[in-house]
């Protein structure tokens, strides 16, 4: 018998948003939108290429990120989505025994990645849905080498201010990597939630993480990045598994770069959806966390799998946290108006 790894015995499985075919999928924080109108076309015309292997470098992608920007490109580090840039910063930093602290609940993969990497979990409670960062300061201690600060953090939603994050980098140690994840960043109130990278990016110990899989609606295909200090964006590509992005995921990225207008549109319908909804669960009773993000939070406590169970019933699939809150995606407003009837009809 295989002797594995028995720090791993306990670990939860990452469980991802319930698919099921024809029904409304609010489960998973994707784009309703589907794809950017030139990715379909820029696609089609590779797809007889892969046979071949992608550019290990992703050296266009890099020079477009960079560019984006405005950053050196010694800066950027690509993953086959920021779930894996997760896993290879973790991997740069992070040795058995180590401590990684974050908020709680807060993504899910943050648990998981540690426990792959040999490391230990500090979980900071949230306070008021949100990530508490004076109690997460608190808890850095000689053993902590990473922090994550998710922001918006998923599931709550909720987001941390200029000072709170400005006043919490400066409390790290420098030694101490500061990952600030803003996987949902495009739907954020550019006046309330602090853009990382402008922020704090010219601190060596943040790194700003960045996904495709949101707003650019580029979720099946895998493509996150980083933005840090050269040193650390030298590790994470040391870290990377060799050519885990693939070609098609490179060139599509590249292509929904340039239609990031298109993407601001898209992000801005989603917020005037989310307010939306927002209102109307408010006026039904339903206390609903101010949101930065693509989604919402019913905070349900026990009736958490009751509501998802509800919603199901009427072919909409939202997301529950047993015993915590029930995350529920904004869609296309046709689909909001499904979950809004079903929100209203739960034990009425
Ligand atoms: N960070 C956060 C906060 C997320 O919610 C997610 C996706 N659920 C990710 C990172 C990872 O996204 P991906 O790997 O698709 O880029």
């Amino acid at each position: 018998m295989v002797r594995v790894r028995s720090s791993l015995a306990q670990l939860p499985a990452y469980v991802p948003g319930c698919k099921m075919p024809g029904a409304v999928a609010l489960a998973s924080n994707e784009s309703p939108y589907g794809l950017l109108p030139g990715v379909t076309a820029r696609l089609a015309e590779l797809a007889g290429g892969v046979s071949r292997y992608p550019d290990l470098s992703a050296t266009a992608l890099v020079q477009a990120l960079a560019e984006h920007h405005d950053v050196e490109t010694e800066r950027i580090a690509v993953g086959a989505g920021s779930s894996e840039v997760c896993a290879q910063l973790l991997h740069s930093v992070v040795g058995p025994g180590d401590e990684v602290v974050f908020g709680w609940r807060s993504f899910e993969a943050y648990p998981i990645l540690t426990a792959v990497a040999g490391g230990t979990a500090v979980q900071v409670p949230l306070r008021a849905h949100g990530l508490d960062l004076d109690a997460m300061a608190e808890m850095v201690s000689d053993r902590t080498r990473l922090v994550f600060v998710c922001n918006p953090n998923n599931p709550t939603s909720t987001a941390v201010g200029e000072q709170a994050l400005r006043d919490f980098a400066d409390r790290v140690p420098e030694d101490v990597l500061i990952v600030v994840d803003e996987a949902y960043r495009e739907y954020a109130d550019p006046e309330l939630v602090p853009d990382a990278l402008t922020l704090l990016g010219d601190r060596p110990n943040v790194v700003v993480l960045r996904t495709f899989s949101k707003a650019y609606g580029l979720a099946g295909l895998r493509v996150g990045y980083c933005v840090g200090s050269p040193g650390i964006a030298a590790h994470v590509r040391k870290t990377q598994i060799p050519f885990s992005v693939s070609a098609l995921a490179q060139e599509a990225a590249m292509v929904a770069l340039g239609e990031h207008a298109e993407v601001v549109r898209r992000a801005a319908l989603t917020v005037a959806e989310r307010q939306r909804v927002t209102g109307r669960l408010r006026a039904l009773g339903f206390e609903v966390p101010d949101s930065q993000a693509n989604f919402v939070w019913l905070p349900l406590a026990g009736d958490s799998g009751d509501f998802a169970l509800h919603c199901l019933g009427g072919d909409v699939v939202v997301r529950p946290f047993v015993g915590e809150g029930v995350r529920v995606t904004i869609g296309l407003r046709a689909e909001n108006d499904a979950l809004l009837a079903l929100a209203a009809s739960w034990r009425g």
